[in-house]
């Protein structure tokens, strides 16, 4: 068995010593007064058991990790005609890139860019019929947990600022790829984006990812292929145009957020959630990054 325990204590000692933290975003406005010196891990193992070390109980913007978690609604409720709108490659460039997006003709190269989750914004408004409400509800069941909330002046911060998004939105739509219109889409995008979630809540919502499709209580919403697919797409996508660099340094399907949030998983095994709030220069948490790649090497854990 391995010393869980051990190895996060372990690493948040190596971690905190850190001098160069990397750098909070702050083209939304309200993150960036978040303090650069926090750092938390959660490890929920499928087999029950828990760890964590530092601020795993604070609550964070988990920003575009949310898009993993409308991703998976909109399969559950549209299974895969959703690619015919959005391809499933890595895109090789920032997350807001729209050079591409018109390249390549309104279709997004995945769905965990800005453009691709925008899409999946759309899919989700035509189809629900509370779309923010049903969206909260999916997640807070997912996780087992009611008390998870949107951050009102976070999302409204974003609406006020979100001049890339509104021009990616403008290019959708006039690539006939956004059905619904701009603004209603956006609002529900920023809405998404400005979930809060603490290290431990984000390892109970993408517990599914990892145990084939049961949350944390053991219900079922999501088809085995479906998590299948949705674990490649972070492989091959989950960090932008670092999405090489984190299969190279940690070996393990993820996503993160420009909160400063990281979440991975390994099949079958484990989910792991970090949050350090400053950024290196590709957008990722830095130390969030340092902290995984240590976790894969020291429990020699990893897909490969
Ligand atoms: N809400 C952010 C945006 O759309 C999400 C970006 C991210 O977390 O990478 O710019």
């Amino acid at each position: 068995m391995i010393d869980y325990k051990g190895v996060l204590n372990t690493i948040y000692q190596e971690i905190i010593q850190e001098t160069d933290k990397g750098e909070i975003a702050s083209y939304i406005p309200e993150l960036a007064n978040v303090d650069k010196n926090t750092f938390g891990i959660h490890l929920q193992l499928v087999s029950g058991d828990a760890f964590s070390v530092g601020d795993s109980e604070k609550k964070f913007s988990i920003q575009s990790i949310s898009k993993v978690l409308t991703l998976a609604l909109a399969l559950s409720h549209v299974g895969s005609e959703i690619w015919n709108r959005i391809d499933v490659e890595p895109s090789g460039n920032p997350f807001n890139h729209l050079a591409l997006l018109e390249m390549e003709k309104g279709i997004p190269r995945n769905p965990l860019i800005n453009s691709g989750a925008i899409v999946i914004a759309d899919i989700l408004l035509s189809v629900l019929e509370h779309p923010k409400e049903d969206f909260l509800d999916f997640v807070r069941e997912l996780t087992g947990d009611y008390s998870i909330d949107y951050n009102y002046t976070v999302a409204d911060s974003e609406m006020q600022t979100g001049f890339n998004n509104f021009a990616a939105a403008n290019l959708l739509k006039s690539f006939d790829n956004l059905h619904n219109d701009v603004s209603d889409v956006l609002d529900f995008y920023f809405h998404q984006c400005s979930l809060e979630m603490s290290c431990a809540q984000l390892t109970r919502a993408f517990y599914t990812f990892a145990d084939q499709g049961n949350n944390i209580k053991g219900k079922t919403r999501l088809k085995k292929s479906q998590i299948k697919r949705i674990n490649a797409i972070m492989l091959t996508c989950g960090f932008y145009d670092e999405a090489g660099e984190f299969a190279f340094e940690v070996g393990l399907p993820g996503k993160s957020g420009v909160g400063g949030g990281i979440v991975a998983l390994l099949p079958n095994e484990f989910v792991i959630s970090v949050w350090a709030p400053g950024l290196n220069e590709r957008g990722n948490s830095k130390l969030g990054m340092e902290a995984l790649e240590k976790f894969t090497t020291l429990t020699n854990q990893s897909i490969f």
